[in-house]
């Protein structure tokens, strides 16, 4: 090994990091400049016994390595060639690298700061020339225990913003990914989004869950739209609601609320009480959209609850028009004959625009109807995921079978729709993944 460092230094001048980052696998606790230290004082030592016994190859290498060991070398040489040998920048970073560490996590702190980020990951940039020159020297010496230029930026820069500045490094789910650039000292972030689970309720109809922009202005007030109130408290850009499934514009979401993840995107401030984050969001639009927060969210369970909620169980309250009049007995009847029945039912049409035509098979699990009126019933029905549940009363013109209008005889419509029950996404398993 000293043979190695030997010729690795006559070569051309290496600082103490670069020459440490060679052999960083080497040794446990050390930083790659402890190495590059204990390399170069260990191999001027060596070569120093050597050129003292009186061998002309040591004394010539001695003179070559001191010359580019840097500081380290710079006493002897003045001592055995009586002048200074003048600084000889390190041929992979320009001996820019030790003050750059800390420069950048200096910048690094200031951006933080800007977007409330605790928990962080450092990522790094490393200009091509620098590592083609550190290419370049490791080429010919079958160096096997090194680690590349970028490994050490982002650990030295996180252990700086970690033990000096009080960061925690989470490569799970980060508030931010701070990006340092070397040599140029730009520092750049990926904020991430703020992530809030929990559930809401909208208490009028013709309401969306997504902000749905128009020429003339949005085409229904939206969930989205309710819950902006709370980018002025973060500081966020702007607000996706992630749910656990969808009710129609036109139908309420009553009693459980629905499962929910609130994202505010590239927030400024994130370390919020639910509390506080709750009274904003209601903020929005008192009495008409409530939100009720549970906690923060990751991002691998937004994923899972869009995926979870189609197979849940729902529970609607139908206010259900009847074109002629009917008793009560014959009602209770056709509800018995539907809830022992598997319902077929193609795509509705008036969705057939945005989905494909499909056609599902899907149970009613409970029903109860009364009459409100003769030709007016109010029908509470908890059915099977997916179950579209206006065709499940009207028949859609045949395409659900069967259904309440098609076992009366009678022309039936849905005039006013509740969702009163969503499932949430299974809790346990969400506990199981870690994520809560
Ligand atoms: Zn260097």
């Amino acid at each position: 090994m000293l043979e190695d460092v030997a010729r690795l230094l006559e070569e051309q001048p290496l600082c103490d990091r670069c020459l440490g980052r060679l052999y960083a696998r080497l040794g446990r606790g050390w930083s790659n400049k402890d190495r590059g230290r204990a390399l170069k004082m260990t191999v001027i030592m060596w070569l120093h016994r050597g050129a003292a016994e009186g061998s002309v190859e040591a004394k010539r290498r001695l003179k070559v390595v001191t010359a580019n060991a840097g500081e380290m070398g710079r006493e002897l040489y003045k001592h055995l060639y009586g002048e200074d040998p003048g600084e000889a920048l390190c041929s992979i970073c320009g001996s820019k690298l030790d003050k750059a560490i800390e420069e950048l996590a200096g910048e690094a702190v200031k951006v933080l700061r800007l977007y409330d980020a605790r928990r962080i990951v450092v990522g790094a940039r490393v200009s091509q020339d620098i590592l083609e020159a550190e290419d370049r020297v490791k080429a010919g010496h079958g160096l096997k225990y090194g680690e590349s230029i970028k490994a050490e930026i982002r650990r030295e820069v996180g252990k700086l913003l970690r033990d000096r500045h009080g960061y925690t490094i989470d490569f799970e789910e980060p508030d931010a990914m701070v990006i340092v650039s070397f040599p140029s000292l730009a520092v750049e972030i990926q904020n991430n989004s703020l992530l809030l689970r929990g559930r809401y309720w909208k208490r009028g109809r013709m309401i969306s869950q997504a902000y749905w922009p128009t020429p003339t202005g949005p085409k229904y007030y939206s969930i989205e739209q309710a819950a902006w109130s709370l980018l002025q408290l973060t500081g966020g850009e702007t607000i996706v609601l992630h749910a656990a499934g969808r009710e129609d514009v036109d139908a309420r979401m009553l009693g459980t609320g629905r499962p929910m993840i609130l994202e505010v995107k590239n927030p400024r401030r994130r370390y919020i009480s639910l509390k506080e984050l709750e009274e904003a969001a209601n903020r929005g639009a008192p009495g008409l959209v409530e939100f009720g927060l549970t906690g923060k969210a990751s991002r691998r369970d937004v994923q899972f609850y869009k995926e979870e909620a189609s197979g849940k169980s729902k529970i609607y309250k139908a206010l259900v028009l009847l074109e002629e009049p009917i008793d009560l007995e014959r009602l209770k009847a056709a509800v018995e004959t539907l809830k022992s029945a598997t319902i077929s039912q193609w795509t509705p049409r008036r969705v057939l625009h945005r989905r494909r035509n499909l056609l599902r098979r899907r149970k009613v699990l409970d029903m109860d109807c009364t009459l409100l009126h003769s030709s007016l019933a109010e029908c509470i029905i908890k059915t099977e995921g997916g179950l579209y549940v206006k065709e499940l009363i009207s028949g859609d013109g045949g395409r659900t079978s069967p259904s309440l209008s098609e076992i009366l005889g009678v022309g039936a419509t849905c005039i006013e729709l509740d969702v009163l029950g969503v499932e949430a996404p299974d809790i346990e398993l969400l506990e199981e993944r870690g994520s809560i």
